[in-house]
């Protein structure tokens, strides 16, 4: 442990961790980041799961919150080693019937697809995209008065509705489906009412700044993160998971890049009553089940268009994922599970040897659930690329067990730091004027446990660290509105 004091700790080192941690630093503090794995990152680690040679993202892949994040794009991470590259398609939906359906950069490019929905995709999407740049800072925020009212009125308006209900506007499969597929990320049934709220912002993000892959794997963002911390004058102590308080060096603000079942066991003592009850409330969502491949050629999709997609969204219609997606939630297994699938090694020649490849894959099943769901996820790749399973070299797979032993908080295999509803999206993780605040002076949570919640965009660090800096050390932080570069 290092000795000294600091002025703030911030313990864990996602996304979130390394935000806190540089915002606390960039404004003159002395910080100490501390991390239980020997390896800094978080949800942001890369390694060579499979075979030598093959370079797997072990959680996140695909980063459009991370390109967009109004925080991240302050920072000088590309003279720090980041460097993105760009699939031809965002994502592509692949369907029984041959066809698929793509999101790319060009809003009308993605329309055209959609044959006589064009104009309904356009009607949706075309005034979001229009005002994204203003509206991002106001969405990936907790709950405030937004800077554009008007503008946030129009994504509310449609956001809080469930895909089951926006998505009558389609008359296609094909449109109906894309939106499941992308409103799926919230792992809710999509009856569930801002459901549509994900599905909104991925398109939208799509069509603005594109869905990256960081050359080299998801942990050039985490080292580019690190870097700029240390070039600043931060502090990182790796290989010290935190079970109490008295293992930390003094410091006035302490910020927890964990979620509140962890926060309770670590500094549930120093809480009321009522804020520990509110914090064992708090509810986990869904698990995922993760396998990576090692791949002697290219997945054979059938639909071209998925052949060159940084992301392959595999269930078909939308009724098909709505039942997915609810009978996971009901904590049973899909038959045909809804399956997100990245191949990053098309667009990253660093990923494999020469001519192999990657591919990266998950879907939802019950929290906590051990069962190993492998044949299914294959089955299902199989159906849109028959020819599959014969290019595969080794795999790794990751049950929601493992998945927490990998990283403690992902509990029961909730990747996005507890269920994303209504009733936890704003008040997350308990319902107080700062969410990131605790009941204990200069405590605080930062991880997406809190608003705006799971992805890797750095903003619940960015908002912890500013609370913090204004609550312990008098600093009152200007607005971020006019970082969108
Ligand atoms: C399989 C999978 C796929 C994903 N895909 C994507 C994707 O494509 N795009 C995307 O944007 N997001 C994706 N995510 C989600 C994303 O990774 C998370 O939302 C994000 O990493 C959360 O950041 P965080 O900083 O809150 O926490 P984390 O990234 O989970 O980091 C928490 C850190 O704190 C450390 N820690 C915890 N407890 C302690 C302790 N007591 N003492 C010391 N250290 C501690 C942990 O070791 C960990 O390093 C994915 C996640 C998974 C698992």
């Amino acid at each position: 442990m290092k000795k000294g004091d600091f002025d703030a700790v911030v313990v864990g080192s996602g996304p979130n961790g390394l935000a806190a941690a540089i915002l606390l630093q960039q404004n003159g503090l002395s910080v100490l980041l501390i991390e239980g794995k020997e390896e800094i990152g978080g949800g942001l680690r890369s390694a060579e799961l499979t075979l030598p040679g093959f370079t797997h993202d072990i959680c996140s892949a695909i980063h459009p919150l991370a390109a967009a994040s109004p925080f991240f794009n302050t920072l000088p991470l590309h003279q720090h080693g980041l460097a993105y590259t760009y699939p031809d398609i965002d994502a592509a939906h692949p369907f029984d019937n041959g066809k698929a359906a793509i999101v790319k950069r060009s809003i009308n490019e993605t329309a055209d697809v959609l044959g006589t929905d064009k104009d309904a995709y356009l009607n949706l999407l075309h005034p979001l995209v229009n005002q994204w740049p203003e509206l991002l800072p106001d969405i990936l925020a907790p709950l405030h008065f937004p800077k554009h009212p008007v503008a946030m009125a129009g994504f509310g308006l449609n956001a809080f509705k469930p895909v089951t209900h926006i998505t009558k506007r389609f008359k296609t499969e094909e449109a109906k489906g894309l939106f499941a597929g992308m409103a799926a990320h919230t792992m809710l049934p999509l009856s569930n009412m801002a459901t549509s709220a994900i599905a909104l912002a991925l398109m939208a993000s799509s069509h603005t700044k594109g869905w990256p892959i960081p050359k080299g794997g998801s942990i050039n963002i985490a080292k580019a993160l690190a870097s700029y911390f240390t070039s600043i004058g931060g502090q990182i102590e790796t290989g010290l998971y935190i079970k109490s308080l008295d293992q930390l060096p003094s410091a006035k603000a302490v910020l927890f890049d964990v979620t509140p079942k962890q926060l309770l066991q670590i500094a549930g003592h120093k809480f009321s009553n009522i804020y520990k009850w509110q914090l064992a409330r708090y509810r986990y969502g869904m698990g995922v089940f993760k396998i990576d491949w090692a791949l002697d050629a290219p997945i054979p999709f059938k639909a071209e268009a998925c052949r060159s997609a940084g992301t392959v969204h595999i269930g078909n219609t939308l009724q098909e994922i709505a039942t997915s997606e609810q009978q996971t939630w009901q904590g049973k297994l899909s038959e045909k599970p809804f399956v997100l699938l990245a191949q990053q090694s098309i667009f990253d020649p660093t990923r494999a040897p020469a001519g192999k490849h990657t591919a990266w894959a998950y879907c939802h099943v019950p929290n906590g659930s051990v069962a190993d769901r492998t044949l299914a996820i294959e089955d299902q790749i199989e159906r849109f690329a028959p020819g599959f399973r014969e290019t595969i070299l080794a795999k790794h797979t990751f049950n929601t067990v493992e998945m927490e032993d990998y990283n403690p908080n992902y509990i029961g295999g909730d990747i996005n730091g507890g269920v994303f509803d209504i009733g936890q999206l704003f008040t997350r993780p308990v319902l107080r004027r700062s969410p990131y605040t605790t009941s204990a002076k200069g405590l605080y949570i930062c991880s997406s446990s809190t608003p705006p919640g799971g992805g890797v965009h750095g903003m619940c660090g960015y908002h912890a660290a500013k609370r913090a800096l204004k609550d312990v050390f008098g600093m009152k932080l200007a607005y971020l509105s006019s970082v969108y570069v």
